[in-house]
């Protein structure tokens, strides 16, 4: 699985860089190493990702967040960095912009926040709630992209700017680019704001819903 493969790449790399190197010729894994794989079940990626040591937030995590909803769903929600709430009650998108969330999928999506799929770009929350570095966000990045292949969506909805910028390596802001209907590998992808921006960012209702009803119209086109 050649992005694990990266991951553990990556975090060797970025610990020498901690010790101080400049530049090395080290070439940590090649073709004859035995392939790493994830599994090629949900149930099973969860417990891996329940058990993961990759990056140094798992430290101070007290629980993983993986995701939850529907396996077969045609939606797939990505946000951002559990909450301290979501950590406690091991579930994404609880308190007010779960409500939030929840709204948007009833009130404006016509669905039930069973038939759609949600999980975060990072599994884990950082202590004290700081961002995640990209380090550690590319060690998790394994896990998003083993879900959204076993669950295989017809349309993925980023919220908010890391979830995007990280998905897709486009570091375009999301004011700009919220909305635009693109394609990421076999899926469409609708990068919006994160709900917690929205609660927080009232005026951005407008285009919150503009994007919502591009989903929707989508979503009635792959039925
Ligand atoms: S954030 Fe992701 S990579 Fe880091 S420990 Fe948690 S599951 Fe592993």
């Amino acid at each position: 699985m050649t992005h694990l493969k990266n991951a553990l790449l990556l975090k060797q790399l970025y610990m020498y860089k901690y010790f101080g190197y400049r530049y090395t010729n080290l070439i940590a894994f090649n073709k004859e190493d035995t392939p790493l794989l994830l599994p090629q079940n949900i149930d099973q990626l969860k417990i891996q990702a329940s058990q993961c040591h990759l990056c140094d937030i798992s430290k101070s995590r007290t629980r993983v967040i993986f995701g939850e909803g529907d396996l077969h769903a045609k939606l797939l929600f990505i946000t951002e960095t559990p909450t301290t709430l979501e950590e406690n009650q091991g579930k994404p998108f609880v308190g007010k912009s779960g409500e939030m969330f929840q709204n948007m999928l009833t009130n404006v999506l016509k669905i039930s926040p069973n038939e759609v799929y949600v999980t975060p770009i990072v599994k884990c929350r950082p202590y004290n709630d700081r961002t995640p570095t990209p380090s550690e966000i590319y060690s998790c990045k394994p896990y998003l992209l083993q879900q959204i292949k076993l669950i295989a969506p017809s349309i993925i909805v980023t919220l908010g700017p890391i979830s995007y910028r990280y998905l897709t390596g486009d570091e375009t802001p999301l004011s700009q680019i919220r909305g635009n209907v693109m394609q990421y590998e076999n899926y469409t992808l609708i990068p919006t704001y994160h709900p917690t921006y929205l609660l927080k960012n009232p005026y951005t209702k407008k285009e919150v819903l503009e994007d919502l009803k591009r989903i929707e119209y989508l979503m009635k086109l792959i039925q």
